[in-house]
């Protein structure tokens, strides 16, 4: 993924924007995870730095047995409290439960977002890409946001802790570690960045030797790797390669090595464990400073404030990691939807009666114009045929009246009334369709007709079943309606030819109670008389009905009332098959083509 910059104000609404779902969706699990590493840092610090050095003292300067005994008996009490019986009730009961509330509520944001965004963003690559990208993501990348929070509080809860004790004891202590850090932090900053460049310039050379590894392995390849004398060839740029590699890690490597020397031994072993080590031998022991105890708990103290440190350094590199991957998920969510409904939007109450285009002109984002001054009229009950060669725009037309896209110019009206004044849904439900690509769901046959929550009323849908010519394979199945569709969920699931799975389409758009339907192409896998059986009984089926339907092939344009024939996104002609035959245009001499392919 490219990466974009994104301020820190950006960076700390994004990561703050999905760990605000966790915190309402689960307010305590989410808290408990927040304070995991702080809890942690907290019991270290308590059992293994500061008990034990209260331990040593203990025995230096002789405390009573019994004071002894009730301090480590309430340390380990806290100990197993918190660090026990907390995490396994949150692991075993809390976290199963809240995990799967967020990711709920994550999903169920992203698919309303799905559901309703324009149909123009599936044509978008980059903009379908992050679609994609955030449904798999996001769930995920919550979790991985409270971890770094839970992260964050937890070092910067330690560090507050052991400078806190180091400074009350060895101001001295205090300011070598923070050298220390600061040494290591600067040198780590700087082995990375060179190890980032290091692997930057084999990466080409990787890609190279991967072209080359798959052009021996892939079938493809493998007749003409050994017809041909490119073979040589190949072994020959794959040597140059693999040793351009060799002489790139011998001269970086040396530069790597040399830091992480520096690394390891300066900031660690001589500045802390040796400089330290020997000034805190030397309080304690000559000066009497410290108790044996309170040296050892210092000393260990350091080193976990240190740790502390570089933890914390890390963990601030993970927000503007987890920011620039949400700000993808939010450019999706909040992505505005430009086909909605006003809110003063109308009620669809009335009987319909017919939809006119007027003047109406569309271009894709991006694209030419695709309709120009297109002017139709549809009336109540009509059977209208859109025809036109591939690319003449009859699919955008119908997608225009549908509202799937809103006109560039001009206006769609239903019953002398502006689309777009109406509420959308209840528009949109005006349209049952049967499109080229329409799909079968992973249910049951009765839901894949229903399409709804209602369940199926059996008296409406029985009829249907005979018209369609689905009622043979109908009385094959035993469990009926409740046949599950699909292997998806069910193992006894039916898979229905592309012929059956037709004739349900073709259910699912007669049962709606729409007073339009709409057939794309829903035949253009099928023999022209298939086709010809097939729109003959959509449009016997659905009398009452007004039924617009895209052809190319146009031995079914016999069955209009009125034919629009589209070329370049313009009507070019209209009226009935006989009058078209007539008029001996365009429409009379594509008609004669395609009696002449099937004669
Ligand atoms: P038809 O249904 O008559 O074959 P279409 O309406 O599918 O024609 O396409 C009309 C024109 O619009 C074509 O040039 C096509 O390339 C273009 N087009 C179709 N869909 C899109 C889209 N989603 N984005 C951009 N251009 C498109």
């Amino acid at each position: 993924m490219a990466k974009q910059n994104i301020t820190v104000k950006r960076t700390i609404s994004n990561n703050w924007f999905l760990l605000k779902i966790a915190l309402q969706e689960a307010p305590l699990y989410t808290v408990e995870q927040l304070t995991t590493r702080a809890r942690h840092r907290l019991i270290v610090f308590i059992e293994h730095i500061y008990m034990i050095g209260y331990i040593i003292d203990s025995i230096q300067y002789r405390r009573p047995f019994a004071e002894v005994f009730w301090f480590v008996l309430t340390v380990f009490a806290f100990v197993t409290l918190i660090a026990q019986v907390l995490p396994n009730y949150v692991e075993t009961r809390l976290k199963p439960l809240s995990r799967e509330k967020i990711r709920r509520r994550i999903r169920m944001e992203l698919y309303r977002k799905a559901a309703e965004m324009d149909l123009k963003n599936y044509d978008d690559p980059n903009y379908y890409n992050e679609f994609v990208w955030a449904m798999g993501e996001a769930a995920q990348r919550t979790d991985s946001v409270i971890g770094t929070f839970a992260n964050f509080i937890g070092e910067i809860a330690g560090i507050l802790v052991m400078a806190g004790y180091v400074l009350s004891q060895d101001v001295f202590g205090l300011a070598l570690t923070a050298v220390s850090v600061c040494l290591l932090l600067v040198l780590s900053n700087l082995y990375n960045k060179y190890r980032l460049a290091f692997q930057e310039k084999l990466k080409p050379l990787e890609r190279k030797r991967d072209y080359i590894g798959r052009v021996f392995y892939l079938p493809e390849y493998a007749k003409e790797l050994r017809m041909s004398h490119v073979r040589p060839k190949l072994q020959e740029e794959f040597e140059e390669a693999s040793g351009q590699m060799r002489r790139i890690a011998q001269k970086e490597t040396r530069r790597l090595w040399i830091l992480k020397l520096c690394i390891r031994y300066g900031c660690d072993t001589l500045l802390f464990e040796g400089v330290y080590l020997i000034c805190l031998m030397f309080q304690t022991i000559v000066r009497e400073a410290f108790g044996y105890g309170t040296a050892v708990t210092l000393y260990n103290s350091c080193g976990s404030l240190k740790s502390c440190s570089g933890s914390l350094a890390e963990v601030l590199t993970e927000f503007p990691e987890h920011g620039r991957y949400i700000e993808k998920i939010r450019h999706f969510l909040e992505c505005p939807v430009e086909i909605c409904q006003r809110e003063d939007a109308e009620a669809v109450q009335d009987a319909f009666d017919g939809i006119d285009l007027h003047n109406v002109s569309f271009s894709y984002p991006g694209g030419g114009q695709v309709l120009q001054n297109v002017n139709l009229t549809i009336r109540k009950g009509e059977r209208i045929a859109l025809v036109g060669y591939n690319g003449a725009g009859k699919t955008t037309l119908v997608k225009l009246l549908m509202r799937l896209y809103d006109v560039t110019e001009g206006k769609i009206t239903r019953n002398g009334k502006d689309i777009r004044e109406l509420k959308l849904d209840e528009y949109r439900g005006q349209f049952a369709t049967l499109f080229q690509d329409y799909q079968l769901f992973a249910a049951t046959l009765g839901e894949n007709i229903v399409m709804d929550r209602k369940p199926i009323e059996e008296q409406k849908a029985q009829p249907l079943l005979g018209k369609s010519g689905f009622d043979r394979k109908f009385a094959a199945l035993p469990k009926g309606y409740d046949t599950p569709l699909t292997r998806e969920f069910d193992e006894d699931g039916v898979s229905f030819s592309g012929g059956e799975a037709q004739m349900v389409g073709i259910c699912r758009s007669l049962y709606q109670d729409s007073p339009v339907i709409v057939l794309d192409e829903p035949s253009s896998a099928l023999d022209p008389l298939s086709e010809y059986n097939l729109n003959h009984t959509m449009t016997n089926l659905s009398r009452d009905k007004t039924v617009i339907f895209i052809s190319h092939r146009l031995s079914t344009t016999r069955l209009a009332d009125r034919i629009y024939m589209l070329e370049e996104g313009q009507v070019v002609e209209s009226g009935s098959h006989s009058e078209l035959m007539e008029l001996n245009g365009k429409y009379a001499a594509m008609f004669r083509l395609q009696m002449e392919k099937y004669r």
